[in-house]
């Protein structure tokens, strides 16, 4: 489609109710390829054919562990050569997901990511630093694509440390910094601590982790610059939902993936505006199929006509999750995959009482282990461990502490001392 001058796409300002006519096509779309080509979903899905959107809650959710026990070839719905890349979910520190696109997929993702791009007024001829990591993971990539497809340029910086960061936004003045929202924190601290005055720029894209609004008040104040929220996830698409200038949301690619919420404990679907689970179903995949996929992030939908003319539905900002993953230091933690590796240093004692406090100062998460473990594992052999398998830094660790109570019943394990309650 031709790029207008406000959107991107003409697909941003569909009525309404032509829009909800095609994701209703498309979901009987996915459905009957789901019934004939995936091992996944050939048992699971009894009907080809719904006639009414809100008729899509009579299908099974998908949740993330299905996923996992999943082989990744019983999820994918091609032959094996037609698939032309592999992406996974962002960090070490959960078992990883793998993405499977076709020439197609990556070809759509490109055409439905740069409206998030464009949202955040990103266009031709703008340089945008990518202060994300490449390789696997989906937000580095996919989302330099996007950007590429709008023709703005690239500084593909990845994950290098705030020095070299700030000397290439010295050098190369970007328009735009893109980084997982708390490594914003960082840099700024970084900042200061070293007396460097950066300038100003059009725009600051976070994602990957839900922001406060107080650090995201923090990131604008000191950086002088607009921040925009976006959201995606590795399992459906990174990119997938983004703030325009209004800032009042984040408009959902809805003829992407199709956004539902559901009560967290009677999976019921909740209505506009109601705080719940987000449920996707991915509507254009080529290589993999996704129905009713559990995201476990809390949020609410909005339909109602934003500022900026869009009719794509907006979600508010992720308040949080309601499975066992935590945010630190800007990564995902599976707390249940923490669990194991400490049951792994004390076999003879599994389910060992442990707790990880969780505290932050100057927007720096500060992580500190408390355990008992036998005497010849020492703090430091610990810390090593847990550095190789999760690639996260565990800044304190106690392995004599005296302090946990030993026969507690539901021992609790994650002590998080920051204000979570003050995530928007
Ligand atoms: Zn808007």
């Amino acid at each position: 489609m031709t790029p207008s001058r406000t959107y991107w796409d003409q697909a941003e300002i569909l009525p309404l109710s032509k829009l909800q006519k095609n994701q209703l096509s498309a979901i009987n779309a996915v459905l009957a390829r789901a019934r004939k080509q995936s091992t996944f979903y050939k048992g699971k899905i009894r009907s080809t054919r719904i006639d009414s959107l809100s008729q899509i809650s009579n299908l099974p959710l998908t949740r993330k562990d299905d996923l996992r026990k999943a082989s990744l070839w019983d999820t994918v719905v091609v032959k094996r050569e037609d698939i032309a890349e592999y992406h996974a979910s962002s960090g070490t520190t959960e078992r990883p997901y793998i993405m499977a696109m076709t020439k197609r997929d990556i070809k759509v993702s490109n055409d439905t990511l740069a409206r998030t791009w464009y949202m955040h007024g990103v266009r031709k001829g703008h340089l945008i630093q990518m202060m994300v990591s490449y390789g696997l993971f989906t937000a580095g990539l996919l989302n330099q694509y996007a950007i590429q497809r709008i023709g703005a340029n690239i500084v593909p910086a990845g994950a290098v440390n705030s020095e070299q960061q700030i000397s290439l936004m010295k050098k190369l003045v970007p328009d735009f910094l893109v980084a997982v929202s708390s490594h914003f924190l960082r840099l700024i601290s970084f900042a200061e601590s070293h007396d460097y005055k950066l300038p100003k720029f059009r725009g600051l894209i976070g994602g990957g982790v839900p922001v406060s609004s107080q650090d995201r008040t923090w990131i604008q104040t000191k950086l002088r610059s607009p921040f925009f929220n976006q959201y995606g996830l590795a399992e459906i698409n990174t990119g997938l939902a983004g703030e325009c200038e209004y800032h009042d949301g984040l408009h959902i690619q809805s003829d992407y993936a199709y956004p539902e919420i559901i009560d967290p404990q009677s999976e019921e679907p909740l209505t506009e505006g109601e705080e719940g689970v987000l449920v996707l179903t991915a509507l254009k995949r080529d290589g993999q199929l996704l129905i009713r996929y559990v995201t476990n992030d809390i949020t609410s939908l909005n339909f109602s006509p934003c500022r900026c003319g869009r009719t794509l539905p907006r979600l508010s900002p992720i308040k949080g999750r309601v499975d066992d993953t935590i945010f630190v230091k800007g990564m995902k933690l599976d707390t249940a995959y923490l669990a194991s590796l400490l049951g792994e240093l004390s076999p003879r004692n599994s389910g060992t009482n442990w707790r990880l406090t969780i505290s932050r100062t100057h927007g720096r998460d500060h992580l500190k282990l408390a355990i008992n473990l036998p005497a010849e594992l020492d703090a430091e052999y610990v810390k090593q461990f847990l550095q190789e398998k999760l690639s996260l830094t565990i800044d304190e660790v106690d392995v004599q502490n005296k302090t946990l109570p030993e026969d507690e019943h539901k021992p609790k394990h994650i002590l998080d001392l920051r204000k979570l309650e003050a995530l928007c």
